[in-house]
């Protein structure tokens, strides 16, 4: 069987867990912080607060951008389900536009007409991994005054040409960026979150809410000389990171180069194979983006039973996921206030035509030529009618 995706996790991300457990500090202190200094310098951060996913993350974001009840935030409705809730945890009204399909990424030409004056925020999303188009982006957001809050999920170690040289998704290039370590994204600590900001003020926001809006953090108490009583200016969450999963994130940092390197390189085989499938439509980078590879998805030639052709890989022991889904289809958006500019066409195409394939840094190439001939095998015969 080959799987979707398998986690680069060994002995090393044990050992730093075990540390950590035989330290007595186990939440969020010293790790926590190494963590987040470390990943701040690897994105070229100038701030970077660990949470507990990259759920909390958005929605820390979005508050600290002053969205609030009866504002509305543009995003793509093309996206795991987390990214329009963390709109509404805030009280705010999704508004959808389309997406561009070679990319899968949020149309920089929709947002503009999707902005009113009740906009307070747009969530752009790096999807799979491809940057979006944040240079549009930030024009359009610095034009009309409204923070532009990336989720990058998926976009760990993604590049983007900027000013004359590549930088790395998350330094961030709008006002804050959001990072996931579940286990299907490209590092993991199991569960975890990281958001990056160019703003002191939220980064400040961002430790206040994540420890309940405490004033002094457990580090400064535990090590004061003098008894400190703690107060609550306002309401916070709990959503920190723990010490045991910062510990395992920085082993996986080190990591992160040659799980990036190897990621390309399974993408460019998939890319030389299966360009010559007619009718089926690869992922392209275009010329200012270089992907980390999150996630490898085609686009099926047009005809092509999308659950029939991931049942026959399924049945030559080859598993695959369908493309994003779109928020605005789930049962959970009937009762849910939201809106779109223009229709969501290209979005509801991906859902039902795209195809995840496997891609891991440790797959073989014997793997990966046993994928790209059982696609072969699918698409030639099926497709002819
Ligand atoms: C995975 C994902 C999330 C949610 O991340 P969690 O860490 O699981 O909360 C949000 N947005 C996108 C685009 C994702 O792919």
């Amino acid at each position: 069987m080959i799987p979707i995706a398998k986690p680069c996790i060994d002995e090393r991300e044990a050992e730093a867990a075990r540390r950590v457990i035989l330290s007595g500090w186990i939440t969020q202190g010293p790790e926590v912080a190494a963590f987040e200094r470390e990943f701040a310098e690897f994105v070229g951060a100038g701030y970077a607060c660990a949470v507990s996913n990259c759920t909390t993350a958005l929605h820390l974001a979005l508050l600290a951008a002053g969205v609030g009840p009866g504002d509305e935030v543009v995003t793509v409705s093309h996206s795991f389900i987390a990214t329009a809730n963390s709109i509404r945890y805030c009280g705010a009204t999704p508004v959808f536009v389309d997406i561009q399909p070679e990319t899968y990424n949020l149309d920089p030409k929709q947002v503009e007409a999707a902005i009113t004056p009740a906009t307070r925020a747009i969530l752009c999303v790096h999807q799979m991994g491809m940057p979006c188009d944040l240079a549009e982006l930030v024009t359009i957001a610095g034009r009309h005054g409204i923070p532009l809050i990336e989720d990058a999920a998926c976009g760990i170690g993604s590049e983007i040409f900027w000013n004359g040289k590549w930088e790395k998704i998350g330094k961030p290039h709008g006002d804050a960026a959001c990072f996931s370590f579940h286990p299907r994204k490209v590092i993991s600590t199991g569960d975890g979150g990281m958001i990056t900001t160019r703003h002191k003020d939220w980064q400040n926001q961002f430790r206040l809410w994540r420890q309940h809006g405490m004033s002094v953090s457990d580090t400064v108490r535990h090590s004061s000389a003098a008894v400190v009583f703690e107060s609550y200016p306002e309401i916070g969450f709990n959503y920190r990171m723990t010490d045991i999963q910062a510990a395992v994130g920085r082993e996986q940092l080190k990591r992160l180069p040659e799980i990036i390197r190897r990621r390309r390189e399974l993408a460019c085989v998939y890319q030389e194979a299966l360009s010559g499938v007619a009718g089926l439509k690869l992922p392209g980078e275009p010329r200012w983006a270089r992907s980390n590879w999150q996630s490898y998805c085609i686009g099926l030639p047009d005809g092509c039973d999308q659950r029939q052709i991931m049942q026959a890989l399924l049945d030559r022991g080859i598993a695959t996921r369908r493309g994003i889904m779109c928020a605005h289809r789930e049962p959970a958006y009937r009762k849910e206030p939201w809106r779109s500019v223009g229709t969501l066409a290209a979005s509801e195409q991906a859902q039902e035509t795209s195809v995840i394939l496997p891609l891991y840094p440790d797959m073989s190439a014997a793997d990966q030529q046993a994928v790209t001939e059982a696609i072969r095998y699918c698409l030639i015969p099926e497709c002819v009618a």
